[in-house]
């Protein structure tokens, strides 16, 4: 029997099949259309041929993420927040706080020792807490690929200090630093300085105390810079999943597994 998890994001689907001993047999990741019900039928679709398998061998899926309820051939859908926990939990059993930052939202949340959801703040309203920040800014102002970003950060002596709290304004303080010659790579570690302090202080205002371990998850967790502007602001190591953005997908496919 084959379970699966679909997880269908505001910038990417991501699609987790596991078997009977919760073994991942196949996963696949891709970049939404403007169609979400497409992508993650496309996702599902990969998924199924990496593995080699058909899709009548799998039992139950169950969707989540902000599409989840795009696509109709699911058994059920379960909020993100209980996906994320059960699938970060699951690969980092000593994880109590997971900061996950997606392309559009963020989201801060608690587990007690058994893995389960204590308290969670979530930002879905305002681009400067999320991925679309560093998005918008690296391509459209700094035309630095958005892969280049933590490198380029990490040779920073001098980051500078962003203090815009919308990305609109924030593209006018960059273009002023800009046009009087500051270094690309002081503006970046900027960007990542004003992110990573936005995400903690969302946690903050849940009262989410960020306990050892954190676990940095979703596809701003593959930017070393970000990890980095996290691990020093918060004063401790944070924990990268080795798929990071796959952990909310796995969550629902475990969810599928036990539901069947
Ligand atoms: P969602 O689940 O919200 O659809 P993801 O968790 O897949 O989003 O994250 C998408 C974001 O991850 C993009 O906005 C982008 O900023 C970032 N991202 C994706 N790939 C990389 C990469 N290789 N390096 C740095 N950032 C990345």
């Amino acid at each position: 029997m084959v379970y699966a998890g679909i997880d269908i994001g505001s910038t990417t689907s991501k699609v987790v099949l596991l078997n009977e001993d919760e073994i991942i047999l196949a996963y696949s990741i891709i970049r939404n259309s403007y169609n979400l019900a497409e992508s993650g039928r496309e996702a599902l679709k990969i998924a199924l041929s990496k593995g080699g398998l058909p899709q009548n061998e799998i039992s139950h899926i169950i969707s989540t993420g902000y599409g989840r309820r795009t696509i109709k051939f699911q058994d059920e859908s379960e909020p993100e927040i209980i996906c994320h926990a059960k699938g970060t939990f699951k690969i980092i059993p000593t994880c109590r706080t997971i900061i996950d930052i997606g392309g559009q939202d963020s989201k801060v949340i608690e587990l007690d020792e058994r893995g389960l959801v204590k308290k969670f703040q979530m930002n879905d309203k305002c681009a400067a807490g999320t991925g679309r920040y560093l998005d918008k800014l690296a391509e459209d102002i700094l035309q630095v690929g958005i892969e280049q970003l933590g490198e380029k950060s990490l040779k920073s002596d001098n980051p500078l200090v962003i203090s815009a709290q919308c990305t609109v304004f924030a593209e006018s303080e960059i273009i002023s630093y800009l046009s009087q010659g500051k270094a690309t790579e002081d503006i970046i570690a900027g960007m990542h300085n004003s992110l990573a302090k936005r995400v903690i202080d969302m946690g903050k205002s849940g009262f989410i105390k960020f306990k050892k371990d954190t676990v940095f998850s979703g596809g701003v967790a593959m930017n070393i810079g970000m990890v980095t502007a996290l691990e020093h602001l918060l004063n401790q190591k944070v924990i990268i999943p080795k798929e990071p953005q796959l952990t909310a997908a796995l969550g629902a496919a475990l969810m599928a597994k036990k539901k069947s």
